[in-house]
């Protein structure tokens, strides 16, 4: 049995597409559980998409969400680092004033 057979399949969203001449296309969406990335979920497609356990949610597949960063803490990481970019800044202006260099 496929892993998203046995699994809860959360749909994200939906979206439905039409097209003169063409027919209805309706696609269920998925959202990856490390980089919030909405994806169609077509059945046998045979595109490879991941499984976190961790998370106990489905991933896009891509090799950077095949480890469990959740994607809420992906974004308090990066706002550390601005934070930290930012205090580096900070302590640098103050190293300059100190200094008496003017930028
Ligand atoms: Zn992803
Ligand atoms: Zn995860």
């Amino acid at each position: 049995m496929h892993v998203l057979q046995r699994t809860r399949r959360v749909t994200a969203s939906y979206s439905i597409t039409t097209q003169p001449d063409t027919p209805t296309a309706e696609f269920d969406y998925a959202q990856c559980c490390h980089c919030a990335k909405h994806f169609h979920i077509i059945a046998g497609s045979k595109i490879i998409r991941g499984f976190c356990q961790r998370c106990n949610a489905v991933t896009c597949g891509l090799t950077a969400c095949m480890s469990c960063v959740h994607f809420e803490k992906k974004m308090e990481l990066e706002f550390l680092a601005i934070k930290k970019a930012v205090q580096k800044d900070k302590v640098r202006s103050a190293l300059f004033e100190m200094l008496g260099i003017s930028l």
